[in-house]
């Protein structure tokens, strides 16, 4: 495993699992399905259920494998399911951010497709208006 060095981090993104709405599943599940990709599990930090259960996956001071190529400065939470997210996973998402920000103050919270390099729609809203309607500091979009 790669350790990260906390004060490097520059990114906190928001992924979502891209499983069925009526799916429920959590960490465990999201790490065998990692495991299957030959990954050393769950790529998350943070596993956020349809009920609004923050699940640990990875520790915070172990690098994710969630954003290509800036895995190393950055921390990623995962929200279950594709595209009607529900008001827990919202409110857990809000806490999740603001303990990572008092943690990180430099960091600035994105969503996945938020980055160049991928295609992805991940996690299928937008983050940065989410974070403003939750009163959330927005930084500079990531620049690659
Ligand atoms: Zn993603």
């Amino acid at each position: 495993m790669s350790v990260l060095d906390a004060s490097a981090i520059r990114y906190l993104v928001v992924h979502c699992s891209d499983t069925p709405d009526d799916e429920p599943m959590g960490a465990r599940e999201i790490h065998q399905m990692h495991l299957g990709f030959g990954w050393h599990g769950v790529g998350y930090h943070r596993v956020i259920t349809r009920d609004g259960v923050i699940e640990a996956a990875r520790p915070d001071y172990w690098q994710g494998a969630h954003v290509y190529g800036h895995n190393e400065i950055s921390l990623g939470v995962c929200l279950i399911g594709r595209s009607a997210f529900t008001d827990a996973q919202f409110a857990s998402l809000e806490t999740v951010l603001r303990g990572w920000l008092a943690d990180y103050p430099d960091a600035c919270i994105c969503g996945h497709r938020d980055f160049d390099y991928t295609d992805k729609t991940c996690p299928n809203f937008d983050v940065a208006s989410w974070c403003l309607s939750r009163g959330l500091r927005v930084g500079p979009p990531p620049t690659a």
